[in-house]
Formats: structure tokens, C-alpha cells, sequence
């Protein structure tokens, strides 16, 4: 009964006008060619949820790269097809335009090819056509991934829901569909955890004791670190990625990815004004976006020698530029933090906060902020964020030049002294800018002079 459910009214209700259409037009494509053809996975649950959701899966029983092929044609996109794995990516660009007159975003649709011969069964199965979709579903994490919706016209938005997923969705319950599933691929571990936290469900009971199994048996260790950095990368960019975190802990995930992972009180302490930094920087709609995953790695390893340190970075196997920023990171802060444990507001502070914070990337700037207990140094560390890292001198080299100065290393010097005096506020206009570049370097001819002498 369930499964003749027609969600097509909720999908116009729901969706923006131009997936919409994109999802009818792949539906009239996949007709044309005699291929039946579905949208699945966490676009569907994320319909039935009432959450956003612009990534496309879309199944084809057929050829699933001829026929993106084709629909990109019809969209104006490219493909970028993998023939291993018959599966194919659409890039497009919407037609029409945003806001400031600019061409729209490219968009993406993800085309997999649904082929009972994939998953080894005897060649003289009777449905194979209506079938693969069905295998297609089984292949997947849990029951309300599960879910297909037909785009075909005359069965658009019938849903497709062989494993009771409407059900779990309903009762918001986090299953596997069937008991191997961990065995078969321990990474969906960490993402029952991450689904299970961010729509506040519930792993169910049996499933939370094929975790612990999993556990028990060390499969984690099967997982290569790429894997592992990769699903560990997708929590920590989780809204409140602590609770995960906790979870984890729970469960014993975390020490069985590395021995020295714990969530302590410090941990939990330090990750939640993490979370609370990370939240007061989005607010700010500052262009770039810190790398959540280096924080959150960050506030996990921070009490960790710089040994287990580097033992992390090898298990998850991280490539050598992310290494090497998260390792460097950790040694900065530290150092940064002991510079600054003795801090105090006085007069030349600004431009001496703002000299030691500057090397830092900014993950960096916020682990301090969000390590420090020091209201006072927390708030200019925000003034730094919001306002200094923004500051330019009107001044140039040009300005040096026209003084008789000769260029060379003594111009970054001099302007770098010139920004100290204007962040502390000793030169607010071109003017003092200019009459401050001119006092040092009158001084610095003196010295010049002085040197010259004792030659
Ligand atoms: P998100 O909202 O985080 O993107 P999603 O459900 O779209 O969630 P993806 O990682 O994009 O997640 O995966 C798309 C679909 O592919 C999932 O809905 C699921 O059906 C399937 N899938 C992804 N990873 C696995 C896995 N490790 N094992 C089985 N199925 C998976």
C-alpha cells in the first residue's frame, strides 16, 4: 500500500521551479529512450523531511551515461562520465540571471546506472528490468537513504520504498538494511552517527547493535585513512558537530580511529566555544570560510604530543598540504598562546595583537578565540577579525619614492611601522600617514648617515 504513495503535489510544493522542471524533462528524456528512471537517495528523504536539498541522484535503469549525455545536450551542460562505474556527472549553469546581473551558480546532477548485473546474481533472474532499481536501493546505507521517487510522466513522483523507509522517516528511526552492512562498509558507522544528529533521530535497536559488533570486531580498522579523513571531514562540517563528536564517544568510534581521540571534559569545553566561534564568524558573511574539519581536528588533538599528533595525521592518511597545515597550526597556536598568556591592554596593543595574529590562517585566529578565557583579549581578537585584517594604509611605496627614498627591504619596514601607528590610531588620515612615513624616514637617514661615518 505504501509503496504506490505519489508524492508529486509535495514535490511541487517543495521544490524550486527550475529543479522541477529539470526533474520532468529527465523524466521525458528517460521515456523517449524507454528507460525507466528515478531520483534517489538523500534528495528524496530530505523532500519527505521538508529540508533543503539541491544535489540531484539520479538513477537510470538503461544506459545511464548515453542518457546524460543527452540531458546535459538538453540543459546546455557537460558530462563527466567514469565508464568503470557507468556513472556520469552534469554540470550546468541555469539559465537566467542572480541578483547583481551575474550568470546563476553551476549546478550539478549526479547520473548512476541501475544494472542487475553489477551484483554477481544468477544470470536467468526473471525481472531484471524492474528489479534493478530495487538493487540499486539495497546497495545503500540505511532505509530512509533508500528512497526513489519515479520521474517517468506517467508515474512522476511515485515513490519507490521497498524497506520501509517511510516508516523509519516517520518514526525517525536510523536503520540498516540488512546485518552485514557494517561489515560490508564500516565508514556508514560514522555516517548512521551524523545522519542520527542532524535530524535529531534515533539509531535503531538492532542497528546500534550491529555498531557495537563492528566495533568489538576492529572493523574500523579495515578502513583506509582516505575513507576515514573523508566521512570524518563530512562531521565535523555538521552544524553541531560536538553532538556527533559525543556520540562517537559513546560508542567508542573515536578510540578506535586513533587510541589518544577522548572527549574529556576539556574537550567538550574547548569544541563547544569552538562550535560558538564558528557560529559568531558565519554571521559575519565574511567572503571565506574556515575549514571546519581543522578546527574540529584541532579542538580533538589538543592536548595530544606532537607524536600522536603526526599518528593522527598518518591514520587518516591526510594529504601532504592538509598535514602540514594542521600540523604547523597546532605548533603556531601554541606558540601564539604562550605569547599571549601574559597579555594586556595597553597603549600599542592593537598593532602588537595584530602582528602576532597575522601569520595565522584563519582557523587559526579562531581556535585562539575560541581557546582563550580572556574576555579582552577575546573581544580584540574580534576587533582583528572584523575590522583590522581589513585596514590598508593609503600610503604606498610610490609615497617612500617621492620622499627620495630608494626602494628595497627598509620600504616594507617603514610601511609595516606606518600600519602599527595607524591600527593604534596615532595616524587616522593620509596626512599622519604621510607625516609618520616622513618622520621615519628622516630618522632612518640619520642612521644611514650614522653608519656611513663609521665605515
Ligand atoms: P548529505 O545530505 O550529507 O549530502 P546524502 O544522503 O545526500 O547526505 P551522500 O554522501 O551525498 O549523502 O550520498 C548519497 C546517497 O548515496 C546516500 O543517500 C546513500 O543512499 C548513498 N550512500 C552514500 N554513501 C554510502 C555508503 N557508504 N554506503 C551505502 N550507501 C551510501
Amino acid at each position: 500500500r505504501t509503496r504506490e504513495r505519489s508524492i508529486r503535489s509535495l514535490m511541487r510544493e517543495r521544490l524550486p521551479q527550475d529543479r522541477l522542471e529539470i526533474l520532468e524533462e529527465a523524466g521525458r528524456l528517460a521515456e523517449s529512450m524507454s528507460y525507466q528512471i528515478y531520483a534517489v537517495g538523500g534528495f528524496v528523504r530530505d523532500i519527505l523531511l521538508r529540508r533543503e536539498n539541491l544535489d540531484v541522484d539520479l538513477v537510470v535503469e538503461g544506459d545511464g551515461i548515453a542518457f546524460a549525455r543527452a540531458l546535459a545536450r538538453k540543459l546546455g551542460g557537460r558530462v563527466r562520465a567514469h565508464k568503470k562505474f557507468r556513472t556520469a556527472v552534469i554540470v550546468y549553469t541555469p539559465p537566467g540571471e542572480g541578483e547583481n546581473g551575474k550568470p546563476l551558480e553551476e549546478q550539478k546532477v549526479d547520473v548512476a546506472t541501475a544494472r542487475l548485473e553489477y551484483y554477481e546474481y544468477p544470470a536467468a533472474l526473471p525481472t531484471v528490468e524492474l528489479s534493478s532499481i530495487k538493487m540499486d536501493l539495497f546497495r545503500r546505507d540505511f532505509t530512509v537513504n533508500a528512497l526513489a521517487v519515479q520521474l517517468n510522466p506517467n508515474d512522476f513522483g511515485r515513490l519507490v520504498d521497498f524497506f520501509g523507509a517511510q516508516r523509519d522517516i516517520k518514526e525517525r528511526v536510523i536503520r540498516v538494511l540488512h546485518s552485514l552492512s557494517f561489515v560490508e562498509d564500516p565508514t556508514r558507522i560514522l555516517r548512521a552517527i551524523r545522519f542520527e544528529q542532524r535530524f535529531h533521530f534515533r539509531i535503531g535497536k538492532q542497528t546500534t547493535r550491529l555498531i557495537k559488533n563492528a566495533i568489538q570486531l576492529k572493523l574500523i580498522d579495515r578502513l583506509s585513512g582516505a575513507r576515514l579523513f573523508n566521512e570524518l571531514k563530512l562531521m565535523l562540517r555538521e552544524k553541531d558537530f560536538l553532538l556527533d563528536l559525543l556520540r562517537m564517544e559513546e560508542f567508542d568510534v573515536l578510540k578506535a580511529i586513533y587510541p589518544a581521540f577522548a572527549i574529556t571534559q576539556r574537550e567538550e569545553t574547548l569544541l563547544r566555544e569552538i562550535e560558538k566561534v564558528l557560529n559568531w564568524y558565519a554571521l559575519l558573511y565574511e567572503p571565506t570560510a574556515p575549514r571546519q574539519w581543522l578546527l574540529g581536528l584541532m579542538g580533538l588533538t589538543e592536548r595530544f604530543s606532537d607524536e600522536d599528533a603526526r599518528g593522527v595525521a598518518t591514520r587518516l592518511a591526510m594529504p601532504p598540504k592538509d598535514r602540514r597545515e594542521f600540523l604547523y597550526l597546532r605548533k603556531q597556536c601554541m606558540a601564539v598562546l604562550e605569547q599571549l598568556n601574559t597579555w594586556k591592554y595597553e597603549d600599542g596593543s592593537r598593532s602588537g595583537l595584530y602582528f602576532i595574529l597575522e601569520p595565522l590562517a584563519l582557523e587559526g585566529i579562531l581556535f585562539i578565540m575560541a581557546r582563550t578565557r580572556d574576555e579582552d583579549l577575546r573581544k580584540h581578537i574580534s576587533l582583528h577579525l572584523t575590522k583590522l585584517t581589513h585596514e590598508e594604509l593609503e600610503i604606498t611605496g610610490e609615497d617612500l619614492i617621492a620622499m627620495g627614498l630608494e626602494p628595497g627591504p627598509h620600504f616594507s619596514q617603514i610601511l609595516r611601522a606606518v600600519l602599527a601607528a595607524k591600527l593604534d590610531g596615532h595616524a587616522p588620515t593620509l596626512l599622519a600617514e604621510l607625516g609618520y612615513a616622513e618622520r621615519l624616514v628622516r630618522q632612518m637617514r640619520r642612521g644611514e648617515a650614522g653608519a656611513l661615518r663609521n665605515k
